[in-house]
């Protein structure tokens, strides 16, 4: 079941919101070649820790071990953070964080480049923001969630880059994962129809090759099966009558 969200709620996930787009960027600073991704899961922690009432939602969900996830290169999501995973310089690390607060959980994630990378890497980093950035303009109240998807997979594929279908979207507000899932792939006015007070992260993974994923033998690392690098944006959106509201920016 779908849940709304009240004009309270939601500026309370807006909040919480706030703070997650501040550890986001303060993640983004730090990140350099030498940095192992078990050094800026406590970083992370720390820092959505001193936030008062701030938790990192991802510590213990379904299990996991880590605050963040932490995924290099053809690591799609949910990477494990390790000690001894060092950054090196031409890598791309995306990073996904969940914050809890006040009851209401928010999801962001960013692709970073560590020093120097291809230009073809670049560009698949750009073409996942222009995709996320496309998908939010869709989630506008009258579209439906196959808008969104359709949003996303245009930008996606005029790029001859693939789309994760593996994973998706979903619905997010006191729950980490509601319902509706929110594919990256689709077509107008299929699916579920937006509403004001919807609540719902946009997720676009892309990978530079093909589609195709497959899980790691640690159960969470995904990893794109031809190894081909991949990228990950995320906002936490809310529909209102105002537009969609992003409320996991800065
Ligand atoms: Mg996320
Ligand atoms: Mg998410």
């Amino acid at each position: 079941m779908i849940q709304l969200k009240s004009a309270r709620e939601i500026e309370l996930m807006a909040q919480g919101g706030k703070i997650l787009a501040a550890t986001v960027e303060h993640l983004r600073g730090v990140v350099r070649a030498g940095l192992s991704t078990g050094e800026l899961d406590q970083i992370a922690e720390d820092f959505i820790r001193s936030h008062d009432g701030a938790t990192p939602a991802f510590k213990g969900l379904y299990g996991f071990p880590g605050s963040i996830c932490t995924s290099i290169n053809s690591e799609v999501v949910h990477g494990i953070p390790s000690r001894k995973r060092v950054l090196k310089d031409g890598d791309v690390i995306s990073i996904d964080v969940g914050v809890g607060y006040k009851g209401y959980f928010t999801d962001s994630a960013v692709t970073v480049p560590v020093g120097r990378i291809e230009a073809e890497t670049q560009r698949l980093l750009d073409v996942t923001q222009e995709a996320l950035a496309a998908g939010i303009a869709a989630a506008k109240a009258g579209n439906h969630v196959g808008d969104i998807g359709a949003a996303v997979q245009a930008v996606v594929e005029r790029a001859h880059f693939s789309i994760v279908r593996d994973l998706v979207g979903h619905g997010i507000g006191t729950e980490f994962h509601e319902e509706p899932q929110v594919p990256n792939y689709g077509k107008p006015k299929r699916r579920e129809k937006l509403v004001p007070g919807l609540t719902i992260a946009i997720e676009p993974m892309v990978n530079a090759g093909g589609p195709g994923t497959k899980t790691l033998s640690d159960k969470w690392t995904i990893v794109t099966v031809d190894g081909s690098p991949s990228a990950h944006f995320e906002h936490t959106v809310a529909i209102t009558d105002a537009g969609p509201r992003v409320l996991t920016a800065l």
